[in-house]
């Protein structure tokens, strides 16, 4: 359920140890807070950013006071926000060394209109080597009322030194009936599309409220599937023609050509499920009667050959392979439909 106070979705342990340290006066002087995409973390972090700035003296946030609708939208001058930029055109890769200086410059200063400054790293994965050694010279002893929050959804890549100088704070993926449950009685979304969106969430709630305020990604999300569906069944021209179109876009708009692969990637994952006889679990339930039908020409180790291929073509483009080729090789291997039965 909501938190009250707190206003966030499943998420009640997490919560409980952050009110746990506000109230015992334990709050440490770095966190960082782990957790899938979508999952929370930046509204969890802002919410503990407004307790720690609240007027209502409750150790919780109002949600109401000035100071904390000046941090819902992101004006407070005491909160500020570092992650990967888009410059110029170009997609910088790294929260850099300017901004940790900029951090350093900040953090001896009093507070200017809160009663604490807190500097919130989002994909905090990203920061490059040097610019993570000087943040550690900070967030160890930085001058009291400065609070550091860090945000990932990739531990594995974060230093094991500033590792151990934060305290861990996990987020995890949540029900799908939480989220349905939220749509339906808190958003009055129609049960339709409530259950769609709920489903394709997979337990996110973030990714499922921009689905709700932006349609568009549900939109791109069923183009995705119609490509796929119309390569399966076509000439390897015409996927070598779509491979170059998705090569393009890998460069031109990383996360999109991410996405595609995945939605891709949900579409032969539940071909593999109604083969396995588990129609309630798919992923996409408005293409269960599609899928049904294509699943027909496949045998179950084509299917899952195929996953594994898509599985493997995301690894690759995330350690910069050539797109276009790998991308091709990916078309090259579509099993051939076959009356599988
Ligand atoms: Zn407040």
């Amino acid at each position: 359920m909501i938190n009250n106070t707190w206003e966030i979705l499943g998420q009640d342990g997490a919560v409980k140890r952050l009110t746990l340290d506000l109230i015992h006066n334990r709050i440490a002087h770095a966190y960082l807070i782990v957790g899938p995409p979508n999952v929370g973390k930046y509204t969890l972090a802002t919410r503990l950013a407004q307790a720690l700035n609240c007027t209502s003296n409750d150790r919780i946030p109002c949600l109401s006071c000035t100071q904390c609708t000046r941090i819902s939208k992101e004006i407070h001058a005491d909160i500020s926000i570092y992650h990967v930029s888009q410059t110029n055109g170009s997609r910088q890769t790294e929260i850099g060394i300017g901004d940790v200086r900029q951090v350093e410059r900040k953090v001896v200063l009093k507070p200017y209109e809160g009663s604490n400054r807190v500097l919130i790293f989002r994909g905090a994965e990203h920061l490059s080597e040097e610019a993570s050694n000087a943040l550690l010279k900070v967030i160890e002893g930085p001058p009291p009322q400065n609070v550091f929050i860090l945000l990932t959804d990739n531990i594995q890549l974060i230093p094991a030194t500033i590792l151990s100088r934060c305290r861990r704070i996990d987020l995890h993926a949540i029900g799908e009936d939480l989220i349905l449950d939220h749509l339906l009685n808190n958003m009055q979304i129609p049960e339709t599309e409530a259950r769609l969106i709920a489903r394709l969430a997979q337990g996110r709630l973030g990714w499922a409220l921009q689905a709700v305020a932006n349609p568009e990604l549900i939109r791109v999300r069923n183009e995705d599937l119609n490509q796929m569906i119309r390569i399966m069944t076509s000439s390897l021209e015409i996927r070598f023609e779509v491979a170059s179109q998705i090569s393009r876009l890998f460069y031109h708009n990383r996360s999109e050509a991410g996405n595609t692969l995945n939605t891709w990637k949900s579409l032969w994952r539940d071909m593999l499920i109604i083969k396995y006889g588990n129609e309630t679990d798919v992923e996409n339930l408005d293409y269960l009667d599609t899928f049904r039908n294509q699943s027909l020409n496949y045998s179950r180790t084509q299917i899952a050959h195929y996953l594994k291929d898509i599985i493997k073509a995301e690894g690759e483009l995330e350690s910069n392979v050539n797109a276009r080729t790998c991308l091709e090789a990916l078309f090259l291997n579509l099993p051939s439909p076959s009356n599988q039965g």
